[in-house]
């Protein structure tokens, strides 16, 4: 999905580790800065909380950038290992890779920590990545490090005070994030009495996945005289000119009189409009976020 040669300079890949690896909670003890020797590894600390109190762990993280050459990363390529561990003081060893790691350099870390020699080690390859990138709280970092696949992807971000789910209301599995697997998705479908003239009423609105969770939501209402009079594919909707067509539609009709919502049909609307929002809107830059801080402190919003 992510193409990692839209990161061209291995320098640019060191620095995306770091801010990567920070955003996962890491401390970064030295940033990639070049020496004299060609090439610095990246130290970083994380806090590990033991039973009865908390130490250090400090790791040293090897960043390869081979995914123009598409080749993984060899013993050859890696190699003095236990030296540069020893040498910086480091307890384990990252190894933090835009391809993958080839079996013999597995096979040298896994003999390593067997032996003692090196109390921990962890690969992150391409996909391992790609997987975190896609997930809730990296957008900014996909955003400025893969701007290409940014668009593509349609990272979920954070607007509100933290993410809010978009669950199914049968099952609760967040439509949203299954959105990333091409299998999955769900649709929003409005119930309501048969038309009265003109008048169409919207009695209840339903989120669910396509198929069964859909036909169990169908079948409740049909027993309580209701019936599905329109839906829209949630997919669709992350298409920002249909979502944007969507809230036009809802407006004119309300606006037109002949649509009726009940108080909690307008309520759920309205909550659906603001979770998919998530989905569909950019990753507001500091900028956009400082202005709507300093709005919403004068409480104009
Ligand atoms: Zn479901």
């Amino acid at each position: 999905m992510l193409d990692f040669k839209e990161i061209v300079r291995p320098e640019d890949w060191e620095l995306f580790a770091r801010d990567f690896l920070q955003q996962l909670g890491f401390f970064i003890e030295s940033s990639p800065d070049r020496g004299p020797d060609g090439g610095k590894d990246l130290l970083i600390t994380e806090t590990i909380e033991g039973k009865v109190g908390q130490y250090q762990f400090r790791w040293l993280v090897s960043c390869k950038h081979n995914a123009v050459s598409n080749i993984s990363v060899s013993e050859t390529e890696e190699y003095n290992i236990l030296e540069r561990v020893a040498g910086f003081n480091a307890d384990g060893y990252i190894g933090f890779y835009s391809t993958v790691a080839s079996s013999g350099l597995n096979n040298r870390l896994k003999q390593l920590k067997e032996a003692g020699k090196l109390k921990d080690f962890r690969i992150f390859e391409h996909k391992l990545i790609e997987n975190y990138l896609i997930s809730i709280g990296f957008s900014t970092l996909l955003m400025r490090y893969f701007p290409v696949g940014y668009r593509t992807i349609k990272p979920l971000h954070v607007i509100f005070d933290k993410y809010y789910p978009l669950e199914c209301d049968v099952c609760g599995k967040d439509l949203l994030e299954s959105m990333f697997d091409d299998k999955m998705n769900g649709i929003i479908s409005f119930v309501g009495r048969p038309i009265s003239g003109n008048k169409k009423f919207v009695d209840d609105i339903y989120i669910a996945c396509k198929g069964k969770c859909d036909k169990e939501k169908e079948n409740e209402f049909r027993i309580k005289g209701l019936t599905t009079n329109n839906w829209n594919d949630l997919k669709d909707l992350t298409n920002s000119a249909l979502f944007i067509k969507y809230i036009m539609a809802t407006l004119n009709q309300l606006q037109s009189g002949n649509y009726e919502y009940t108080k909690e049909a307008f309520a759920k609307e309205k909550v659906f409009l603001l979770k998919m929002s998530q989905k569909v809107l950019f990753q507001m830059n500091e900028e956009d976020k400082e202005r709507h801080k300093s709005l919403a402190e004068f409480g104009l919003i």
